[in-house]
């Protein structure tokens, strides 16, 4: 949780920076349900007293939380290690998600070469490997067979 304020409702909670993003409002509501943990992964719903497994379905290496979605998972791991991530926030994927989310999602420069922000691409790639998560979680056919046909 938020060393200072961990709901909106409190006067000195942490999480306004979200406000002031230039992205689209739908990528600022899913960071704003970041902050609030309020995003349905298999943790946070089992928290919520959901029963089922709680176990990442991409790599079934951890618990599916919102930093092993985002950060932590191995598809997530090697995304982040191929992007140009500024030097100056690599030490920031070893911190509470919470920092990590405020750190790269605020920082505005722009990378060297692109016409945009390192921030922009942080949260367009947040907001993908979200996406992609449900895709691969709710098109149950297709990951059965795809794991059959790994396991055949
Ligand atoms: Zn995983």
């Amino acid at each position: 949780m938020l060393a200072t304020g961990s709901s909106p409702n409190e006067p000195n909670f942490a999480g306004n920076w979200v406000w002031k993003l230039k992205i689209l409002p739908k990528i600022q509501l899913f960071v704003w349900k970041c902050l609030l943990m309020s995003i349905p992964t298999k943790s946070i719903l089992a928290q919520r007293g959901f029963n089922g497994d709680t176990c990442c379905d991409w790599c079934h290496e951890d618990q599916e939380s919102i930093a092993h979605v985002l950060r932590d998972c191995p598809i997530a791991t090697r995304i982040w290690a191929e992007s140009e991530c500024p030097s100056q926030l690599r030490k920031s994927f070893n911190l509470d998600i919470l920092e990590w989310l405020r750190l790269n999602a605020c920082f505005s420069s722009h990378l060297p070469g692109k016409g945009h922000q390192w921030a922009t691409f942080f949260l367009f790639g947040i907001w993908n490997l979200w996406l992609f998560r449900n895709k691969r979680l709710f098109a149950r056919p297709s990951s059965f067979n795809l794991r059959q046909a790994v396991e055949n």
